[in-house]
């Protein structure tokens, strides 16, 4: 029933918001204050991004190969009335992109956007629409940045608005249940899909296709929904040794690139991702980090001679990565993704070694 109205509402996304949207970064584009007002309910505020959750395709059958990032904020509310029974919701429309086009300055400006909505009394939690593929790293990044004990939930879909058994309308009607839920609080952000609630810090995306993508395999979920309701297995806590970056006053964050581990693999791309700007690199090495001798031979010598950063991470699913070669530092837990996040994040406030040290290789 939801998904037919998300359907029938797509020939009036195509006439609001167009087939090819680029918005102006960093600023809200829509902010709706006419819905009715239902002063018993929480108050949460939905920051859309785009990704598939706000797809659009040519028909119901089509699952993949369709346009992200097309509807807006307001038509993604409005197609699930149901949220009206449990919160007075409000749409901000940052950006409406796939989530690969997500950027550090569209980062910053969703997490500074955030804060200050936190900060009001009158808002009692957050949610934000997300491309599936990059949303890991977005929630780590919300993570590691912003201070409250407000519930903060990211949600994407697998499906786009327009398929048959589309999963963008119960996944908001549950991220927005949960962020309206007091026992969600000083959880850190947490990630919602397929009827799991998942740690922002641990949970990565496992699969390309399905609906059950989002996983920790190691550290598992927080909670499930049971008839759209969060059921919690712990009382609320936090990763051990996470941290909090204030990025209030950046304007954007230092370049730090992925090198992935193989077989016969080019050291010279560590020299040519220095010479492009990179002031820290992140290697998905083989097994617990390994990299090759003539690899290491290269990275060495920009550790020296540029004072690159280095972290050893993995290409494995799981794991944890202590210092590979000399002068790098170990990933710890941390996939490349979001090694390459924190890195951005230390770089920018200027950790000394041991800070980066201690950051990294998560002592238990
Ligand atoms: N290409 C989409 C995106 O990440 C995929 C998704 O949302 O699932 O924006």
């Amino acid at each position: 029933m939801m998904s037919l109205k998300f359907l029938a509402l797509n020939a009036v996304a195509s006439f609001v918001v167009g087939s090819s949207v680029s918005f102006p970064r960093g600023f809200p584009i829509s902010v709706r204050e006419d819905r009715p007002f239902n002063a018993s309910l929480p108050n949460v505020t939905i920051f859309a991004t785009g990704g598939t959750i706000a797809g659009s395709a040519s028909s119901s059958d089509q699952t993949s190969g369709y346009k992200p990032g097309v509807l807006g904020v307001d038509i993604l509310i409005d197609a699930v009335p149901q949220l009206r029974n449990v919160s007075n919701v409000r749409g901000v429309q940052v950006t409406n992109v796939p989530s690969s086009g997500i950027t550090p300055e569209i980062l910053l400006n969703i997490t500074r956007q955030i804060q200050q909505e936190l900060d009001s009394p009158s808002c009692q939690g957050v949610v934000v629409t997300h491309g599936t593929d990059t949303l890991e790293e977005t929630a780590f990044f919300l993570d590691l940045t912003l201070r409250s004990e407000k519930p903060v939930v990211i949600v994407g879909a697998m499906r786009p608005a327009t398929a048959i058994s589309a999963d963008g309308p119960i996944n908001l009607l549950e991220a927005v249940t949960l962020a309206a839920h007091s026992g969600a609080r000083g959880r850190g952000a947490m990630i919602v899909l397929n009827d799991r609630i998942a740690s922002a810090f641990f949970t990565t995306k496992s699969n390309a296709n399905s609906l059950d993508t989002f996983r920790a395999a190691e550290q598992g979920f927080l909670g499930f929904f049971y008839n759209i309701k969060p059921k919690f297995y712990f009382t609320p806590a936090l990763p051990r040794g996470k941290p909090y970056f204030d990025v209030g006053n950046a304007t954007n964050l230092p370049q730090v690139d992925i090198l992935f581990g193989h077989q016969g693999l080019n050291p010279t791309l560590a020299s040519a991702a220095v010479a492009s700007g990179a002031r820290g690199l992140v290697l998905a090495g083989m097994g617990a980090g390994a990299w090759t001798l003539e690899g290491l031979n290269v990275i060495n010598d920009a550790i020296e001679k540029s004072g690159t950063i280095v972290v050893d991470s993995r290409r494995s699913m799981d794991g944890y990565v202590p210092p590979y070669g000399a002068g790098g530092y170990g990933g710890g837990l941390l996939n490349p993704q979001k090694a390459r996040i924190m890195l951005q994040l230390a770089l920018n406030a200027r950790y000394t070694s041991d800070q980066m040290q201690s950051l990294f290789e998560f002592d238990g």
